[in-house]
């Protein structure tokens, strides 16, 4: 018996320290997710090493985000593996992870069901060096998000409004990089999710404490107005 989960770290720790008869947990884990403030897939991923609960992987492509990036990305996977799919670089990075015991990948054509069981049957862990390849695609993908945050969270403790600025910031870029012929995404679930702790991008009421400590010099305010029309309707 387990559970998917579609929150923050914090909490699934507290879950699995009351819940200990759990077995396993379900969790968003991909490479552009890996390390993202919203997501926590990482943090997820670690707590759920630290409890010893094997982890099966939803959207390890990101809904078909990872299958369909820029040329610049699908050239670095290509130039090293040339006969190998885009969308095998990030099946192989969940697939490598230790506590890793399932990997869900949607697919919606024969031929991706053939790729994907091409690489999985005789499966092969990343090496280090593709490891990198992979982060450096994710470090090109990001170049083009939406907000430079980075997460640095000098923001947060000042906000009167409790407002968890870079999660939300990293869910709006999470949304704005989705692949949009996929038709949804689940960044707003996590969104609500937030907001059940924390103040809504639409709370705030613009004292401007956040910028003055902001070493991006972001225009906070203006940016939660873009998360609150993104994701409070
Ligand atoms: S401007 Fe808004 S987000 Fe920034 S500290 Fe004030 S209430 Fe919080
Ligand atoms: S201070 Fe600026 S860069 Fe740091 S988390 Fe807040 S918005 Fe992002």
């Amino acid at each position: 018996m387990g559970f998917s989960y579609h929150d923050n770290a914090d909490l699934l720790d507290r879950i699995l320290t009351e819940h200990p008869e759990m077995e396993f947990v379900q969790l968003q884990i991909n490479y552009l997710d890996w390390e993202s403030e919203g997501i926590q897939s990482k943090k997820c991923y670690d707590v759920c090493v630290k409890h010893g609960k094997p982890v099966i992987v939803m959207e390890p492509v990101k809904g078909g985000t990872l299958a369909n990036v820029t040329e610049d990305v699908e050239k670095l996977f290509k130039d090293y593996h040339k006969d190998m799919s885009v969308a095998s670089w990030a099946i192989r990075f969940v697939a490598s992870l230790p506590q890793v015991k399932i990997v869900l990948s949607g697919m919606g054509t024969m031929d991706m069901m053939q790729d994907n069981v091409s690489y999985m049957k005789d499966f092969k862990p990343l090496t280090d060096e593709e490891r990198a390849i992979v982060f450096k695609a994710r470090d090109i993908i990001n170049s083009n998000i939406a907000i430079q945050c980075t997460a640095c969270a000098y923001c947060v403790d000042g906000c009167p409004k409790n407002i968890p600025i870079p999660r939300y910031f990293s869910l709006y870029n999470s949304e704005q990089l989705e692949y949009k012929g996929k038709g949804w995404s689940n960044h707003g679930e996590y969104y609500d999710r937030l907001t059940q702790a924390f103040g809504k991008a639409s709370d705030c009421i613009k004292c401007g404490k956040c910028e003055k400590i902001c070493p991006q010099h972001l225009p906070i305010r203006d940016n939660l107005v873009l998360v609150a029309k993104q994701f409070e309707h």
